[in-house]
């Protein structure tokens, strides 16, 4: 194998994306000239505040929300947990029952499984072989002490997306709070939270171009979610802890970016994405595309190769200077197959093999066409050295 170490190539923007120039430009002056403290009573601090105020106007009109609905937070990390601890905390007379899905991303299945120590009973939902939730599943999951249902807007590891404006009315028609974490889906197609009908909203600006270390909940007036984070008196007393003045600013740029340019950057990675798809399955052998075709985030395409450990394809592309995911980003430290693709009902042999590519703005069908060829090249050398490859061509007689 030839190792291009000059060359790189990103097919990783589920994981994170490039800050924009743009962001960046814009987050600045908020680092050196004007770094006040935006709770601080004087002209610096009222400065940051009118940013911080600006950034969260631009927000909730891109969303179509009051921006007293948007609170900051460090990130989709912990938007989902507030979601999840805030409302358990607060609705804990009413019910102690969660539901969720099979598919969910750490943030969301952490907090609840850290429920569960609480006393609080959590029913997953099971996925098809595509990924998608069952509105009828929700139905009969429902009883009378929920308080709270949790599905993805978008999956990080397959891009399935869910229906959830019926899945939320079903959850409303019997009085229960739905939130989405939406941080796949942000910037990648359209999300309107009125059509939607959610309660809360999870955003993360790292996964639109934006900086990294910041995000957003959505919460609809009326809903009170319990503090997760205390100190301060800031967002309006409901998050604790100085604003991050620059990046909150960056975050609201990088979803005025995404937005104006939502069309064009839809169909330039969705058009990358299907010839990347389309020119694999040309040219490797037993490889599975995994997820949904239709209802499925543009920029993701997730395959297994059967007979070969993910892992080590995702090795020999890095050292083709390829970017690439053998997993979510946050659980690609481990060994363990993929909880999303399990609950799809693909074997853990083939699990094991599953790699996520993940298209941008910025990719070119010329880096496509070398990723292909890096990826059958390799493919057929792991192959090559595969004990369950050379049993599957009959090279060895299983004992
Ligand atoms: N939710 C989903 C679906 C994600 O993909 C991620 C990040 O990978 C997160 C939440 C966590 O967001 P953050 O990295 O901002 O903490």
């Amino acid at each position: 194998m030839i190792i291009n170490a000059n060359r790189r190539v990103y097919l990783d923007h589920s994981a994170t994306t490039p800050l924009d120039k743009e962001v960046l430009s814009e987050m600045l002056p908020y680092f050196t000239e004007q770094f006040g403290n935006a709770d601080s009573v004087h002209s610096f601090g009222s400065d940051a505040a009118f940013a911080v105020d600006s950034a969260r106007r631009k927000i909730a009109e891109i969303l179509g929300v009051k921006s007293t609905e948007i609170y900051f937070t460090s990130g989709g990390t912990e938007a989902d947990n507030w979601a999840i601890k805030g409302i358990a905390e607060a609705r804990k007379k009413k019910g102690k029952h969660i539901v969720t899905s099979s598919i969910e991303h750490a943030a969301i299945m952490s907090a609840c499984k850290q429920l569960v120590a609480q006393g609080y009973e959590i029913t997953y939902l099971p996925v098809d072989p595509f990924g998608l939730i069952s509105p009828s599943d929700l139905s009969s999951a429902i009883r009378s002490d929920t308080i709270l249902v949790s599905i993805m807007l978008a999956n990080n590891e397959v891009g399935t997306i869910q229906p959830i404006k019926e899945l939320c009315e079903i959850a409303h028609s019997r009085d229960v709070l739905f939130h989405s974490d939406a941080v796949q889906a942000m910037g990648s197609i359209p999300v309107s939270v009125s059509d939607l009908g959610v309660d809360l909203l999870t955003l993360s600006a790292h996964k639109f171009y934006g900086p990294k270390g910041v995000g957003a909940l959505y919460v609809k007036s009326g809903v009170k979610p319990d503090k997760l984070i205390i100190g301060g008196h800031q967002e309006r007393t409901m998050r604790g802890g100085t604003t991050n003045v620059p990046a909150v600013v960056g975050m609201a740029k990088a979803l005025e970016i995404a937005v104006r340019d939502l069309e064009k950057n839809y169909k330039h990675i969705k058009d990358l994405r299907d010839y990347f798809v389309d020119s694999i399955q040309k040219c490797v052998s037993h490889v599975k595309y995994n997820g949904e075709i239709k209802n499925r985030l543009p920029q993701n395409a997730n395959f297994s190769f059967e007979f070969i450990e993910g892992e080590s394809l995702l090795l020999n592309l890095d050292l083709c200077g390829i970017a690439c995911s053998s997993g979510s980003a946050c659980s690609s430290g481990s060994l363990e197959p993929s909880h999303v693709l399990l609950a799809m009902g693909i074997p853990p042999e083939i699990a094991h093999g599953s790699i996520r590519f993940s298209f941008g703005k910025e990719n070119t069908r010329e880096e496509v066409d070398y990723t292909v060829n890096k990826i059958q090249e390799t493919v057929n050398k792991l192959r090559e050295i595969s004990p369950l490859f050379a049993e599957f061509k009959g090279d060895i007689k299983s004992v």
